[in-house]
């Protein structure tokens, strides 16, 4: 068993002592000092685990080890019940701390992510997000046992989230409404800070041209080209991209288009993936990239073959209330954050199941600027080289540890503040409510 370390104050009246990492700002909150000594004195045992995980990469759906190192470690925190490869995923876990049981209370949870890129390693830092929701949830939980609070903190090991749709697979096998939780809280290593994360609408297809294969040369009337299909299509988006938004994005790749070059190709094949504002905006721009795909059938007479692949992204919807929270305890530890109109104003960037997660509970997913050993900001952003190794650098495991205590923030300002979860579902039912309006319109319109 480790000992947690011991509290110097809950009051948040201690000042600040020379060599602190963070500066503190105790108008923040009453437990600020609380939290932010916590998290300092236990980033030292979440340390080696960020880097294990780290230096061990491992693809979605396989992440034995990092799925080891934190269920054993969470097992070792007083008063954590933990339960591990939950609901037959075997690389996902549940750990809860239970607070007051005399007292109703909110569930707040975290999600921690560690799965790898393939060739890329930890190329989106996810080892990072592991240790600051790690960080955050013990926290939060070390001030419930403190301050005798009701409610629970759940802290979820949410594994394959590149491509793979984990949490969503979590979201269907009810992991998230069996442990009734409130908020779902977690954060992402990037290239700058922000509150808001504003993500696309996301699918992805796989599709394929079965021709007629013919000799080239004596008979290739006899013949239906797969590979002209293909092209055809292509052709069409590219003239399609004229008439887009900026927001409504194809990214594809040909992956076959026959084999000699003296037949007729019966077979051509691509990878697409399609993203978008929100879910209604993805499915009016699906339907115009599907009359693409088919004209190439059409005009070519080959047979088109369609496979979405399972677990297409939503889009993130930030909880303003939840965001303010994290803002006001992240500035207060020294982070910088940009205005947040012009923030919000950003075009949407990438894609993450936590979206999913926010469709069904309010939630955030801040981005947090990480920087490799010698300070600069691997300016070429996840999933890249640059990134991969930044993410393995103390500096960068610093900044994470900075983004845990405005995730243990948000936590703890829901935990003790009258009313603040009442905020947080107003806002949540209406923005449920402006999505349905949001859809009602692009269906009028189609
Ligand atoms: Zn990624
Ligand atoms: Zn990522």
């Amino acid at each position: 068993m480790l000992r947690l370390p011991v509290f110097t104050t809950l009051l948040g009246l201690a000042q600040a002592t020379a060599g602190e990492l963070h500066p503190r700002n105790v108008s923040v909150s009453p437990y600020f000092n609380a939290v932010s000594d916590f998290i300092d004195n236990i980033q030292d045992q979440i340390w080696p685990i960020n880097q294990e995980i780290h230096e061990n990469p491992e693809l979605g759906w396989e992440e034995e080890r990092a799925h080891q190192l934190l269920t054993d470690f969470m097992q070792d925190q007083e008063g954590w019940r933990v339960t591990k490869g939950v609901y037959n995923i075997s690389t996902a876990f549940v750990a809860v701390f239970d607070g007051d049981a005399n007292q109703a209370g909110p569930v707040v949870s975290f999600n921690a992510e560690y799965d790898a890129l393939p060739q890329l390693g930890h190329a989106c830092g996810h080892n990072l997000i592991a240790s600051s929701s790690v960080a955050a949830a013990l926290a939060t939980a070390k001030i419930m046992q403190e301050k005798g609070l009701g409610g629970k903190v759940v802290l979820f090991g949410t594994p394959a989230e590149e491509s793979l749709g984990g949490k969503i697979r979590m979201l269907e096998a009810n992991v998230f409404t069996d442990h009734k939780i409130d908020v779902s809280i977690m954060a992402h290593p990037s290239t700058s800070d922000t509150p808001y994360a504003i993500t696309s609408s996301t699918d992805r297809l796989d599709l394929e041209y079965i021709g007629k294969e013919a000799h080239a040369s004596a008979s290739p009337y006899e013949g239906i080209n797969a590979q002209d299909a293909l092209i055809l299509a292509y052709n069409a988006i590219s003239m399609l991209r004229q008439q887009s938004v900026s927001t409504d994005q194809i990214h594809g790749i040909i992956t076959s288009g026959g084999s000699r070059v003296n037949v007729i190709p019966n077979l051509a094949t691509a990878s697409f993936q399609i993203r978008s504002n929100d879910e209604a905006s993805l499915e009016v721009w699906t339907n115009r990239l599907m009359d693409c795909f088919e004209a190439g059938a059409i005009a070519t007479g080959a047979t088109l073959n369609l496979t979405m692949r399972p677990y297409g992204y939503a889009n993130m919807v930030t909880n303003e209330v939840m965001a303010k929270s994290y803002a006001k305890w992240f500035t207060g530890v020294g982070g910088t954050l940009p205005d947040p109109v012009v923030d919000k104003l950003r075009e949407p960037a990438g894609s993450t199941d936590q979206g999913d997660v926010s469709h069904a509970f309010p939630a955030i997913h801040p981005f947090f600027e990480i920087v490799t050993a010698n300070g600069t900001v691997p300016v070429t952003g996840p999933h890249t080289t640059a990134f991969e190794v930044a993410s393995g650098s103390r500096p960068a495991f610093e900044r994470a540890m900075r983004a845990a205590k405005g995730l243990a923030g948000v936590a703890v300002d829901i935990l003790t503040t009258d009313g603040m979860m009442d905020d947080i579902r107003e806002e949540f039912e209406t923005q449920n409510l402006a999505k349905r309006l949001v859809k009602s319109l692009y269906i009028q319109r189609r």
